[in-house]
């Protein structure tokens, strides 16, 4: 992947925005954290303020961590079977522990590389000329006025 122009012309490098937001970096300036807590994007870059609730990540991130993991756990399982052939309490022992911590370590690298990708492309909310920009985040207050009675 390279640089794309889409939209207002403006550039935005793919892979940086994927690496910054792999390593839980703000896709734009990679200074600010993009995450509040484990897999909670931040609204807004806390170093040079660029929104992040225009992310779309949904079930991605799973997807493609279930996939990684999959694709190393599986042959690794495979080949230990093949080679010793050890009881199945030893399989449960390596494979599971294995599993749940890759899984829990791929999460939020899969998700701010989504988040950078839907960054750099210009997805969703991240192109203020797109009908699905959102000047707020959502669920942001909205100042009302009391009723008169
Ligand atoms: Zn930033």
């Amino acid at each position: 992947m390279t640089t794309r122009s889409i939209g207002t012309g403006r550039q935005r490098d793919v892979a940086s925005a994927m690496w910054r937001g792999a390593r839980g970096r703000c896709p734009k300036c990679g200074v600010g954290a993009l995450f509040t807590r484990y897999l909670k994007v931040a609204d807004h870059c806390p170093a040079c303020g660029e929104a992040f609730y225009h992310h779309r990540a949904d079930d991605a991130p799973p997807y493609m961590t279930i996939l990684i993991v999959g694709h190393i756990v599986v042959p690794l399982l495979v080949l230990v079977e093949e080679m010793y052939r050890p009881e199945v309490w030893i399989h449960l022992v390596i494979w599971m522990p294995l599993t749940l911590g890759l899984s829990l370590a791929l999460l939020p690298v899969t998700k701010g590389a989504l988040v950078g990708l839907q960054w750099a492309l210009r997805m969703h909310g991240f192109d203020p000329d797109s009908p699905e920009f959102e000047a707020l985040p959502p669920g942001a207050a909205v100042q009302k006025t009391p009723l008169a009675p």
